[in-house]
């Protein structure tokens, strides 16, 4: 079975003041893939989110999303509506609201429909906030106001805060930092099941927890990929040792 490429990153190189953050970057992402980025601080992680997603243009090098959408110069809301979309670590959750007006806020910033006072939202839109509501385990929260919610909860919602809108890649920074051991088990469960109708990319320093949800692996390592297969395949890899026995 031949699988298609959704995410295409090539020679990417990324300097600030002569420093590569990244430099001549190679990654490939299966469509439906549930991939995991790791590496020490300042290997460049962020900084190839930034670049995909539109905050950061490279000095070099290519990215293309779905074959044909090239991702270079373009801002981050015209990356948002190709259908790529980002969690940062810490949850932003309007903590105000309910966790239905979360969904439904961000359903109708997606559309840039929040300003319409003749909007109402379609029956189809609410049956989408259900679903999500259901994939993301907060049916019984629905109307429980977001700030009462525990750190695993906001975390939750704002994966589904991304999933109203149904992207087919979703990044995502650091998912189970700061959570308890049953809501990163929650959280893996989350992560897999969305993998396969859609594209995962998760960025994560916690091993246990990326062993627990990747089949792929990559590492990176003064901005450029060291390696990449399962996490067997990782541990053993000579390159891999090397720099972690140094760094250590
Ligand atoms: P962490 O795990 O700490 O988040 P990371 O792998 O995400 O690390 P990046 O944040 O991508 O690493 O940073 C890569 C390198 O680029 C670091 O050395 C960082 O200091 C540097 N860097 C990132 N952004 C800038 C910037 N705007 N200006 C200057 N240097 C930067």
């Amino acid at each position: 079975v031949s699988h298609e490429v959704l995410l295409y990153v090539e020679g990417l190189t990324v300097s600030f003041d002569g420093f590569k953050a990244l430099n001549d970057l190679n990654l490939y992402i299966d469509d439906g893939e549930l991939r995991c980025l790791i590496g020490a601080n300042g290997a460049g992680k962020t900084t190839l989110m930034d670049v995909i997603t539109g905050k950061t243009q490279p000095y070099s090098g290519m990215a293309y999303f779905g074959q044909t959408h090239n991702l270079l110069n373009k801002n981050e809301s015209d990356i948002a509506t190709l259908g790529i979309g980002r969690k940062f670590q810490k949850p932003t959750v309007f903590e105000q609201h309910t966790v239905f007006e979360n969904l439904e806020l961000s359903l109708r910033m997606s559309k840039a429909i929040l300003a319409s006072i003749f909007y109402r939202m379609s029956s189809e839109q609410s049956d989408r906030i259900a679903e999500v509501l259901d994939i993301i385990g907060l049916s019984k929260q629905s109307n429980q106001l977001a700030g009462a919610l525990s750190h695993g909860q906001k975390q939750w919602l704002e994966i589904g805060m991304l999933l109203v809108s149904d992207p087919r890649l979703l990044l995502v920074d650091e998912p189970v930092a700061g959570m308890t051991p049953q809501e990163t088990e929650h959280t893996a469960e989350l992560l897999t099941s969305l993998a396969g109708e859609r594209t995962v990319v998760v960025v994560e320093h916690d091993m246990a927890f990326v062993r627990s949800i990747a089949k792929k692996v990559t590492v990176l390592h003064q901005g450029s990929v060291l390696a990449e297969g399962n996490m067997d395949e990782i541990q053993n890899n000579p390159d891999v040792i090397e720099v972690y026995l140094g760094e250590s």
